[in-house]
């Protein structure tokens, strides 16, 4: 594998320069030659290896993720498809906004008879979500809610983004979102198993993470809607407020028991919205809903029990729809007042408000930001 043997190359001082070749990729946007030293681990998911890795030519750094692909005997590469075509294709199409990951370029390697990799060049950020809330943890301490604030607005802001464009992440927790700790930039990566939404398209029902995984899911409904990442989402911001994942089964069975115990016993009417197929069936004995506030421990402002509420629904079509969620009161403390922190909040790009109502706009976009930004607004 080139990435690991640049990475072996790498304790001898050496780099891996990488010539870009006839059919290196097809149209990927990497354009320039670079060569990359890979400098540590940073992660090893179910599909490869994520280095982080030094760009020699301009001193930046990047994260590569390397993923394992087919070669076909007598000839260079398989065409890419499946998995990594589509996290390549789904990546392009969303780079560029402020709360995704962003593909600098791709690239292949192993033709020198080693096992043939998919390289992704991606941006580097410091941190995940998950290593944070492990810091706090380990502090015994809870994450302060202007950063809960900060995180979850990103969070859904990135996922209007994906979700206006027809496409649903389906693993959204907090492995998943990347930080950048000076700026507190929240940007969502691991598009590998994220789908185009068609009409009745497929899930395997195992898809998402147990913690985060949302009830229709559980119960088998193989047809999806973005809102698997909502109830996600709805996890993930609950993990904020109280410190640890809100609903931890030990199987997806047990996943729902958790469920049940807070959101209490689904009703008929829930069952058939989470899946129209499931036989009908009565939960016994019924259990009642919990208060939101005791769910969130009393950790968190009114407000934030509103949106968990609002997220955290059994029914796919009942939870907030993402641009929504921003809108809520919950909030308005990153629209009242210009902060340093805030200013990259409010970037909409051409087209990212498209399904808003021009009252809606007004609610997203401070006057002060307008103000502020009002040459380059004007031309939205
Ligand atoms: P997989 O699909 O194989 O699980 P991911 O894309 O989820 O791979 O990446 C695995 C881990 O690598 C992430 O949880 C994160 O810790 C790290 N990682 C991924 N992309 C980046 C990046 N752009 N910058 C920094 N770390 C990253």
């Amino acid at each position: 594998m080139v990435a690991e043997a640049a990475a072996e190359e790498d304790r001898s001082g050496a780099a891996l320069k990488r010539p870009r070749e006839e059919g290196d990729g097809g149209d990927l946007p990497e354009l320039e030659l670079r060569t990359y030293r890979p400098q540590r681990i940073l992660g090893q998911g179910s599909f490869g290896k994520v280095y982080q890795a030094c760009v020699l030519e301009t001193g930046d750094t990047v994260a590569i993720k390397s993923i394992g692909i087919k070669a076909l005997p007598g000839q260079c590469f398989q065409q890419l498809s499946g998995r990594n075509d589509r996290e390549v294709q789904i990546l392009k199409e969303l780079s560029g906004h402020p709360n995704i990951v962003c593909l600098k370029g791709a690239f292949l390697s192993g033709v020198d008879g080693t096992e043939p990799k998919l390289n992704l060049v991606l941006e580097f950020l410091s941190d995940t979500l998950h290593r944070v809330l492990k810091h706090y943890n380990q502090m015994s301490q809870m994450m302060e809610h202007r950063y809960v604030r900060l995180y979850q607005y990103q969070l859904l802001r990135g996922l209007a983004y994906a979700h206006g464009k027809g496409i649903v992440h389906i693993d959204i927790k907090p492995q998943n979102l990347l930080l950048d700790g000076g700026s507190h930039t929240l940007k969502i990566c691991d598009w590998g198993t994220a789908r185009r939404m068609t009409l009745g398209g497929q899930a395997a029902a195992y898809a998402c993470s147990r913690y985060y995984r949302a009830p229709e899911l559980i119960l088998g409904a193989t047809s999806y809607t973005s809102a698997v990442d909502l109830w996600s989402a709805g996890c993930v911001f609950a993990e904020m407020l109280i410190g640890q994942p809100l609903f931890t089964g030990a199987d997806g069975i047990k996943q729902l028991v958790e469920i049940i115990k807070v959101l209490g016993t689904p009703s008929a009417l829930d069952l058939r919205a989470m899946n129209p197929n499931y036989p009908s069936y009565e939960f016994a004995p019924a259990v009642s809903p919990q208060p939101w506030e005791r769910v969130l421990r009393g950790f968190a402002p009114r407000e934030a029990n509103e949106l968990a509420e609002m997220l955290l629904k059994y029914d796919p079509a009942a939870r907030l729809q993402p641009i929504q969620a921003l809108m809520h009161r919950f909030f308005d403390a990153l629209r009242i007042a210009e902060q340093p922190d805030h200013l990259t909040l409010f970037n909409f790009l051409h087209g990212e408000l498209d399904w808003c109502t021009q009252q809606e706009r007004e609610r997203l976009i401070p006057r002060w930001y307008l103000v502020k930004h009002s040459p380059s607004t004007k031309s939205r």
